[in-house]
């Protein structure tokens, strides 16, 4: 049953190709690579166009990232790849591309967490936003460090996505959900109405999730998923001068009390 090292590598330059095709990459974004049974990582090469890959331009690293064969050098982020495969012993694929809708989403801070879409919730949970780090540098695998745990896919502030699964399909297939539910949450932003689940639907959501067999242990705020009836407050939008405005009469007032 256990693939084969070219049969790897005929996978990730297939899935290559449908992140490309998909237009989720332009040029040389994203990366791709699997984890393979002796424990090294076969990974995409730097500066290479996802959809004209051929499996000889793969390269293979070890834990730790070093170059093991192989001609070309593995992508430069490569170190939050090894980031996803240490804290997660059940995942060995993950994709990261830039789709543009969800990654608009990621550019405008705005998390993908609402309770919207049954099947989302029951496959991803939600999917939050990880701050900002300089792509290439252990800033990036620090930032998404404490979701991996929790999620299975991820926004990254002002950059992409990142999505992983047990095995390249996978991970593939949880990367289109997010970009598919990206834009179905714009669809719901331009008619300007969101219903969101309940926490009632949620739960059973959540529990038919373990039907399912999907074991990552979300983790559940009140941010993630939103649920219609959460305890929290209505959230208002104020612009700068409101506030300033609303401030300076509080102080006023304070200062008439005080005299
Ligand atoms: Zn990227």
């Amino acid at each position: 049953m256990n693939k084969t090292l070219e049969q790897h590598r005929k996978d990730i330059v297939e899935i290559g190709r449908r992140v490309y095709r998909l237009g989720f990459v332009a040029a040389y974004d994203g990366n791709i690579s699997v984890r393979l049974p002796d424990g090294n990582v076969l990974a995409t090469p730097t500066a290479i166009s996802k959809g004209y890959m051929s499996e000889e331009d793969l390269v293979v690293v070890d834990a730790e990232g070093n170059k093991l064969e192989d001609e070309r050098k593995a992508s430069s982020e490569i170190a939050m790849h090894l980031l996803i495969y240490q804290l997660r012993p059940d995942i060995h694929a993950v994709v990261h591309a830039h789709p543009p809708c969800a990654t608009g989403y990621a550019a405008a801070g705005v998390p993908l967490t609402k309770a919207l879409i049954s099947e989302v919730v029951l496959s991803l949970g939600c999917i939050p936003l990880a701050k900002y780090g300089t792509p290439g540098t252990p800033e990036l695998a620090e930032a998404i460090k404490p979701y991996i745990p929790h999620y299975d896919a991820l926004l990254m502030a002002n950059h992409g996505v990142v999505a992983y699964g047990a095995d390249i399909y996978q991970a593939h297939g949880k990367m289109e959900t997010v970009e598919h539910f990206a834009r179905i949450s714009l669809t719901t932003r331009i008619l300007g109405k969101e219903t969101l689940l309940s926490s009632e639907d949620v739960d059973k959501l959540l529990v038919a999730r373990e039907r399912y067999g999907i074991k990552t242990p979300l983790k559940i705020t009140e941010a993630c998923p939103r649920v219609s009836d959460a305890g929290s407050e209505p959230t208002i939008t104020l612009t700068k001068s409101q506030l300033v405005d609303i401030i300076q009469s509080a102080l006023a007032e304070l200062q008439i009390k005080r005299h």
